[in-house]
């Protein structure tokens, strides 16, 4: 079969699914591979270094679709790319089939298969192709060097010739992947690191990477922010006063705020609110991550940067991986190829979308003109 990487429709978009390295690692599984012309280019791949990883430079989209069995890309189809499939062909990318019922029938009716690496299951053995945590790895890391680049400071403290530099101090809300990754980053930055998350059992890990875990008087109700599945649940009203009472009193002290704060399937929970940015010292900034699901700051514009009256920087971008786009391709194409070689146990070349396997049938939103979403709950031992 072939295996073919379309270059984003996207406007802006710089990821790419396919690497020279992983179109390697795709023919060991006895597939060919194709590229459409360009399509790496932005994340640093240029036609030719696929050209010489035996990878098929294709002129264009049209051709790309119409010549490749599985087509591999980082966004959601678009419609323009849906008259470009035909029966039979395999999709595979982020999808979000929640939110594109729609689009997701077109892909059934026209008997197209669908592999949604949103839909990969957050379970030990799918980590590998756990495309959404490699991604939030990324933002996190990447959170904390926009904040940087927007923070007139150092992060770590110096004594110097000219005089002694305070270090900087970040706060970072939801100590998931992306909460994590910032944490690494701002404490190997030198930044005094203060970390909370309504998952009190994060806090061995927060301090085990040098920073300090946010506790708040209020131990029991904590303990229930914990839920199934290693995700949070809403929090309690008499909670969520707490935890923005121990807020309020942390913003006037802190010059960088990282939000990374989720439950899946919601809105982003407002966890820092205007009058806390009005309390922040001129020259802070905000990064909020949750910018997609409507923010955890009030004051977040997705999409943009905005500077408040007293000189706060809110940052509300979308796109953290695409602007590190050759790590995130590199990752994203890593996380494509072992759901490529769980698809083809035999390493001859076939695709075989084997619904008996939790982590395939997970991900596979439709199937041979059906659809197959949501999944059946996995079944517990
Ligand atoms: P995750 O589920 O691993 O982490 C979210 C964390 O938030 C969890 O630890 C959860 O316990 C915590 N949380 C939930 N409610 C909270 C509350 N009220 N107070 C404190 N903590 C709370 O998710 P993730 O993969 O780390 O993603 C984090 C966010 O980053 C998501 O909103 C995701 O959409 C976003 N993201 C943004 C970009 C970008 O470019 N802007 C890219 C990738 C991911």
């Amino acid at each position: 079969m072939i295996i073919g990487a379309a270059k984003e429709v996207l406007d802006g978009e710089r990821r790419v699914a396919l690497t020279p390295d992983s179109a390697r690692q795709l023919q060991k599984l006895g597939y060919e591979c194709a590229i459409e012309s360009g399509a790496g280019e932005a994340a640093n791949f240029s036609d030719k270094d696929y050209t010489e990883a035996d990878v098929k430079v294709v002129a264009d989209a049209k051709t790309l679709w119409e010549t490749s069995d599985i087509v591999i890309k980082v966004r959601p189809p678009e419609t323009s790319e849906l008259e470009l499939t035909h029966e039979g062909q395999t999709v595979i990318s982020f999808f979000w089939p929640a939110q594109n019922g729609e689009l997701l029938q077109k892909f059934a009716d026209k008997k197209v298969n669908v592999l949604a690496m949103d839909m990969v299951p957050r379970i030990s053995r799918a980590q590998k192709m756990d495309a959404l945590s490699s991604m939030a790895n990324i933002a996190g890391y990447r959170a904390v060097i926009e904040a940087g680049n927007n923070f007139g400071r150092f992060f770590t403290g110096q004594i110097t010739a000219a005089g002694k530099v305070p270090p900087a101090k970040v706060l970072v809300i939801g100590a998931g992947v992306a909460g994590l990754a910032a944490i690494g980053a701002s404490t190997s930055l030198g930044a005094i690191t203060l970390a909370f998350d309504v998952r009190p059992e994060v806090a061995e890990q927060v301090e085990s990477m040098g920073a300090e875990f946010v506790y708040l008087d209020f131990e029991e109700e904590q303990q229930d922010g914990a839920a199934t599945g290693g995700y949070a649940s809403v929090s309690s009203p008499e909670f969520r006063e707490a935890q923005l009472a121990k807020f309020r009193e942390l913003a006037p002290e802190v010059d960088i705020v990282i939000t990374t704060a989720l439950i899946p399937g919601r809105d982003a929970p407002e966890l820092w609110t205007e009058d806390m940015v009005q309390s922040m010292k001129p020259g802070s900034v905000i990064v909020d991550l949750a910018a997609e699901k409507g923010g955890n700051c009030k004051l977040t514009k997705m999409d943009e940067k905005i500077v408040t009256e007293n000189g706060i920087t809110v940052i509300g971008y979308t796109d953290f991986p695409s602007r590190m786009a050759t790590q995130s391709s590199t990752l994203y194409a890593t996380n494509i190829r072992h759901m490529m070689t769980d698809l083809t146990p035999e390493k001859d070349g076939q695709a075989n979308i084997n619904m008996e396997d939790d982590v395939i049938r997970g991900a596979t939103a439709t199937k041979d003109g059906e659809i197959t979403f949501p999944p059946p709950k996995p079944k517990i031992a």
